[in-house]
């Protein structure tokens, strides 16, 4: 595989190209917003200087890796001779199936046409193609450049094939890629969101406030970050829709999202997005946390 194919350049799309280009690879990063492209370039840049910066690659590493990269808002042209489509457009499910009927439609047959998602059904999507056995799940982490995992999901009618070539391309990526099969949250999302959600539902009951439950996970388990913290980083948007597809997809009470997430994300705080969650930020900054909402 030579040409990789992005779709979406927002915060997952952008990663998700610069470690492709980064590795060699040809990228085409796709969006509808050539404001989002032009962004998603200047973060790229910004991103390979940091890696610069410590010394991971060389000047011209980094401008080759820019150089490897070009962009387009029109999907036919940036898909035609893609070997590898990647698509990290906005979780949604009629935006995915509709991109998914276009790619199979404008790229090459052999393509193998990979999604991003966090929750939706890989089999689901591949059931609107006319190659099934040629989509799957290429979950990475954000961010990308960063994480080592990517979560490869088996949709019901992947080939054991176009599952290994996966397998070996995130390998070459410098990842260390785990198969799952899929179902609901897939694995990272099914054991994580419950934990959060829990963590939600010990403030809500007031078991604790938002820095005891944080500093109990921190430091008794050793998690970087904080139950609360994380769900203001992911967003508690996204937080809700994946509960609500494990709630919808196993029929299983134990995922009903609590419903102080629910009004949260009703009343507009969604997190660092939105400058506040369970924390209060600065505007603009990820990681100053200016005030804990909810304590005792
Ligand atoms: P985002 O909102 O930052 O970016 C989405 C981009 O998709 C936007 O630039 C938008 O213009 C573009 N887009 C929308 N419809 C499109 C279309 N039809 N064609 C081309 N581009 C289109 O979203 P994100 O956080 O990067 O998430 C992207 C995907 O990655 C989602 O499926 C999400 O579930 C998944 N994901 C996100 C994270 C995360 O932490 N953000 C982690 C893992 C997986």
């Amino acid at each position: 595989m030579k040409n990789i194919a992005v779709i979406g350049s927002g915060t997952m799309g952008n990663g998700i190209a610069h470690v492709f280009a980064q590795h060699g690879y040809s990228v085409s990063l796709i969006d509808i917003n050539q404001d989002a492209l032009d962004r998603a370039m200047a973060t790229i840049s910004k991103n390979l200087d940091r890696q610069v910066g410590k010394g991971l690659l060389t000047e011209n590493e980094k401008t080759d890796s820019l150089t490897r990269i070009v962009t387009f808002t029109d999907l036919a042209q940036g898909v035609k001779s893609a070997d590898l489509v990647v698509e990290a457009a906005t979780e949604n499910m009629s935006i995915k199936l509709d991109l998914f009927r276009k790619l199979d439609e404008f790229s090459p047959k052999s393509a193998i046409l990979a999604s991003n998602t966090s929750s939706i059904s890989i089999t689901k999507i591949a059931a609107v193609t006319s190659r099934p056995g040629q989509v799957i799940g290429m979950h990475f982490m954000n961010p990308v450049p960063v994480m080592k995992l990517v979560e490869v999901i088996r949709g019901y009618a992947t080939s054991d094939e176009v599952t290994n070539q996966i397998m070996t391309l995130s390998q070459a990526l410098g990842k260390d890629p785990v198969e799952v099969n899929d179902y609901p949250g897939f694995v990272a999302n099914r054991i994580l969101m419950p934990m959060i959600n829990e963590a939600i539902y010990t403030l809500f009951e007031g078991v604790a406030g938002v820095q005891e439950i944080d500093t109990v996970m921190k430091l008794g388990m050793a998690h970087p970050m904080g139950p609360l913290q994380l769900a203001d980083f992911i967003g508690l948007d996204v937080c809700l829709s994946i509960l609500k597809v494990l709630h919808d997809g196993f029929g299983n009470p134990k995922y009903a999202p609590c419903p102080l997430l629910v009004n949260m994300v009703e009343a507009g705080y969604k997190g660092i997005k939105t400058g506040e969650g369970f924390y209060q930020y600065t505007k603009g900054s990820k990681d100053s946390v200016v005030a804990p909402r909810f304590t005792k």
